[in-house]
């Protein structure tokens, strides 16, 4: 007879195929039975009535990251907090190569910033700013040590844009080290142009933030990543697209047998540019990068969720206080001028309840919801199946949702650093109860179990994804 560490009875399970009522049994931090199972087990959980989903992974955050003289408002404690409250037991936040310093440091800077207050584990990708020779040699490193994805910028000249070149490079590199590439796709000069002709004009009100970063900008860039990755022979992973036009691009090219993996974010899906007609101190908390689009949008991107044209919804997870403190820079830096609002929103905790919302919708289907919050990112980003998978062998990261439970997004109950969400005041159906991180109990019917230290560092091998 089994003896399990924990034996979880009776709950629905969902999988990115399908839904059964099973037990589930955890040994040693893993799924070591899923099944009609008998005891004994040192702890059980009744779980009828209850939805037990692979812990979500979050491919998109940005901890403790570097700003304007100081930092975003959360660091790896409080951002995998909230991630945990939110069913989130899996992060990959963006190590990022500061202009003239190497991967290698950025990689060093980044698990000191993690390691022993992470309550969630963690992997990182590794945003390159500089794709200089060393660079490129560097990636052959990082994927060695476990970073087997980067992020290149086509936005943001000056800072942290590449030019089509050094995208390019990256693209073939990417190809001889076993890694991927991610890129975020918008037009960085002709935005940095449409943003210095709306301030000679005078425009300096918050919604000039949209109207200077227009979907053709996000479109265009789509469209030449499209065209790089093909120029490379290698994959290219979109980070949160954010319009129809955009999505159009991703379907021409996978048309045409490139392979272009694309990720959302919630924000895109609920929210929509009327919250930049809001009064300023309220209007600048909404400034993310691609900006809220307009509400026709939103169809598009939906079905394309539905239909499984996206591999990953993640949040992008940057955030920033409403107001500025010594150190800390805040939204309120930019309520005169619209191109100096720090660019970023938290979304870590709201991730798993929103698009679990979009299922009691019908929205999309129970599988879809594993699939894009879980399974998906965990086979693009070389987690799985150890990671987003409810089966034998899999880490015993386990999220018991109660589909029952009505609630309100409310910036009080949630567990990030900053005084607002984005999604305040919307009503959703179903709650993470109970959150399991490799068999240990981290989070119960709202009570903070983990602590920090608990959070282990991933390396992750190569993608398990073709489309
Ligand atoms: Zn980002």
């Amino acid at each position: 007879m089994a003896a399990y560490d924990l034996l979880i009875r009776g709950a629905t399970i969902l999988t990115a195929s399908e839904s059964f009522a099973a037990d589930l049994g955890v040994s040693n931090e893993r799924i070591a039975a899923v099944g009609a199972l008998s005891g004994p087990a040192k702890t059980e959980l009744d779980a009828r009535g209850l939805i037990a989903a692979p812990g979500g992974i979050d491919a998109h955050t940005h901890l403790d990251m570097p700003y304007g003289g100081g930092a975003t408002a959360d660091d790896f404690r409080t951002g995998t907090t909230a991630a945990l409250f939110g069913g989130t037991t899996t992060i990959i936040d963006f190590a990022t190569q500061s202009r003239g310093g190497s991967l290698t440091a950025a990689l060093d800077q980044w698990h000191a910033k993690a390691a022993g207050r992470a309550l969630a584990d963690y992997a990182f990708h590794m945003a390159i700013t500089d794709m200089s020779a060393a660079a490129g040699r560097d990636m052959a490193r990082m994927v060695r040590e476990g970073v087997t994805s980067f992020k290149l910028y086509m936005a943001y000249p000056g800072v942290l844009m590449s030019d089509d070149a050094a995208v390019l490079r990256a693209l073939q590199r990417s190809n001889e080290v076993g890694a991927l590439v991610g890129l975020h796709c918008e037009n960085g000069a002709a935005i940095a142009e449409l943003v210095r002709q709306a301030r000679a004009q005078g425009h300096t009100e918050t919604r000039w933030h949209a109207l200077t970063r227009p979907p053709e900008a996000e479109a265009e860039a789509v469209r030449r990543a499209a065209a790089l990755a093909s120029m490379a022979g290698a994959p290219v992973y979109v980070v949160h697209l954010s319009s129809a036009a955009g999505l159009e691009e991703v379907r021409r090219a996978r048309l045409r047998g490139v392979p272009v993996l694309a990720e959302t974010c919630p924000q895109y899906l609920y929210l929509d540019a009327q919250e930049y007609e809001r009064p300023a101190a309220s209007a600048v908390n909404f400034v993310i990068a691609p900006p809220l689009r307009a509400k026709s949008n939103q169809d598009a991107l939906w079905q394309a969720l539905a239909g499984g044209e996206f591999q990953a919804v993640a949040t992008d997870h940057c955030s920033f206080p409403r107001r500025s403190r010594p150190g800390q820079p805040g939204k309120d830096r930019g309520l005169k001028d619209f191109s100096r609002i720090p660019g970023g929103a938290p979304g870590l905790e709201t991730r798993m309840p929103l698009m679990w919302e979009a299922v009691q919708k019908g929205r999309i289907s129970p599988s879809r919801f594993v699939e894009t919050t879980s399974t998906g990112p965990a086979k693009v980003f070389g987690l799985y199946p150890r990671k987003g998978h409810l089966g034998p062998g899999a880490d015993a990261d386990i999220v018991l949702i109660d589909p029952k439970h009505k609630t309100t997004i409310n910036a009080k109950s949630l567990h990030h650093a900053v005084d607002y969400t984005p999604f305040e005041g919307l009503s959703i159906h179903g709650a993470i109860r109970e959150v399991f991180l490799r068999g240990k109990h981290m989070v119960s019917q709202g009570r903070l179990l983990g602590k920090p230290g608990d959070g282990q560092y991933l390396s992750r091998g190569q993608r398990q994804f073709c489309l």
